[in-house]
């Protein structure tokens, strides 16, 4: 068996068949992270002993001929800001280094109570602030389609562990397009749910009206089943929606003849790289060919997304942030006389350059004088984009746009230039502000085998169209040109 080729689907057939044990699934993964992960570092810690304890369990199930669970010995990874219990979790920052969490986030018990077994932590921005995966205490990761690239950020350690086949399937967070974009610069599919659909609790706060927690996965149909797992009011969460969870399943092949896709012009203007423009072109032609209505449409606001975005994102993260001073978690400095001078010394000691500069910004934009300027302004602007686009989903049942307007840059290409890296978001960060429901799927590549990411949009909780048009894509693309996209 080819562990590269692993569907979630795939493999828990296959341990419920008894090809192979869960067990000794586990043991292949860990052997492939061990021979390849220092060449990509998708991983900061394994979780070894949980995985096969885990994997005992299944294997027993499956011994007695039990139907498994959904994800009965699925191996996955998560992203290194969701507590684990007993398994360190720094969310990428040298302030947790050494913090074990004493419980789980739902969305990996969730998981692990439908069988998946849970490899390890992935690597990722330090408090998932950035696009490329550089802001990482721990180093960066390199993207398993060529080294020499970042992953995106700032979930790149999962989209990277999905695309390099050291997880069947990762979960990663999304606050301005850190599943997305990753997932479009790492040639994987990755799933931002409506906000407020999978709960938060137990995801390590960067930014609260923004976080959203998503699958990165190698199809479409993955996503669907690892979402419909993870999704539903959480009592622990009570910004967690009580909305009822369809079956996404049952709705992923119905016929996309019918809708209306729009494409927003705004999307497709200065800025875009020329190879990323014509291969999202070719799938939207796809998609019209599947019997999709393309319609023109604006979303005039958009301009102003970038600025809005670091407005909310960094005065929510000042925020959030400042419970790391050196009592409660994590870090404490050592020698320090006073108080005042042990919160200081932690703060400069362990967050990075990109997490002080955030913070930095977000308590000017909420002192006493500039709320109204900054972070009201921003608020308001907040409530226009969302408007944009109710008035076009009166019109589309989807939108369509790139996800990024580049492929994966190079290391270091844009470390120095944080403006350069913000701007990199300007296709992602306006759904997280608008609270709609977003996905990634992989349409074409580079002229040098780079991956290029579908960016499809829908209503606040219309996941299953947003699942359909993508898997209608994804199918189309593979039937078309199978040659093009087998094992991408
Ligand atoms: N790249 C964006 C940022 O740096 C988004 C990060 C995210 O979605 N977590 O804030």
């Amino acid at each position: 068996m080819d562990i590269n080729l692993l569907t979630v689907e795939s493999a828990r057939v296959a341990v419920q068949e008894r090809q192979v044990t869960a067990t000794a699934l586990a043991q292949q993964f860990y052997a492939k992270i061990e021979k390849e992960d220092s060449r990509i570092h998708a991983y900061l810690t394994l979780s070894k002993d949980r995985a096969l304890a885990q994997a005992t369990r299944i294997d027993a199930l499956a011994d007695k001929g039990d139907p498994l669970p959904p994800l009965g010995g699925v191996p996955l990874a998560i992203k290194d800001v969701m507590v684990t219990h007993g398994i360190r979790t720094t969310a990428g920052s040298k302030i947790l280094e050494n913090f074990v969490p004493l419980y789980d986030c739902t969305a990996v018990a969730r998981l692990e109570a439908a069988g998946a077994v849970l490899l390890g932590k992935t690597n990722c921005d330090e408090f998932a602030m950035g696009s490329s995966n550089e802001n990482s205490a721990y180093g960066p990761v390199h993207n398993p389609r060529d080294l020499s690239r970042v992953p995106g950020g700032s979930s790149g350690g999962s989209a990277a562990a999905v695309a390099a086949g050291t997880a069947v399937a990762a979960l990663g967070s999304d606050t301005g397009g850190s599943v997305r974009q990753p997932a479009s610069f790492c040639g994987v599919v990755g799933l931002m749910p409506t906000y407020g659909r999978v709960s938060r609790y137990g995801l390590i706060a960067f930014a609260s009206s923004l976080d959203h927690i998503g699958p990165l996965t190698k199809t479409v149909t993955d996503a669907a089943i690892l979402l419909r797992i993870i999704a539903g009011r959480d009592p622990m969460d009570p910004t967690s929606a009580d909305v009822p969870v369809p079956d996404y399943g049952t709705q992923i092949e119905q016929p996309v003849r019918g809708l209306k896709l729009g494409i927003p012009k705004e999307y497709f203007a200065e800025g875009l790289e020329k190879e990323v423009r014509t291969a999202v072109e070719a799938a939207i032609q796809k998609l019209a060919l599947c019997g999709c209505e393309i319609l023109p449409i604006s979303l005039p606001h958009t301009q102003y997304a970038i600025p809005t975005y670091y407005l909310v994102a960094t005065a929510e993260a000042s925020s959030n942030l400042a419970r790391y001073d050196g009592v409660r978690y994590g870090y404490r400095a050592p020698d320090s006389r006073t108080l005042a001078e042990m919160y200081r010394r932690t703060r400069d000691q362990a967050f990075g350059a990109e997490v002080k500069r955030r913070i930095m910004l977000g308590t000017y934009a909420l002192s006493a004088g500039y709320y109204d300027a900054y972070y009201l302004k921003a608020q308001r602007v907040r409530t226009l984009l969302t408007r944009d686009f109710e008035q076009a989903f009166a019109k589309v049942d989807a939108i369509v746009t790139p996800t990024s307007p580049t492929a994966a840059f190079k290391l270091g290409e844009k470390a120095d230039d944080p403006l350069a890296m913000y701007l990199a978001d300007i296709y992602t960060v306006v759904a997280d502000l608008v609270g709609i429901p977003g996905i990634s799927v992989p349409c074409g590549e580079t002229s040098t085998g780079l991956p290029i990411g579908l960016q499809i949009l829908t209503k606040h909780f219309d996941e299953a169209t947003l699942i359909r048009v993508a898997r209608a894509y994804e199918h189309a693309r593979s039937t078309a040109d199978p040659a093009d996209s087998a094992g991408k």
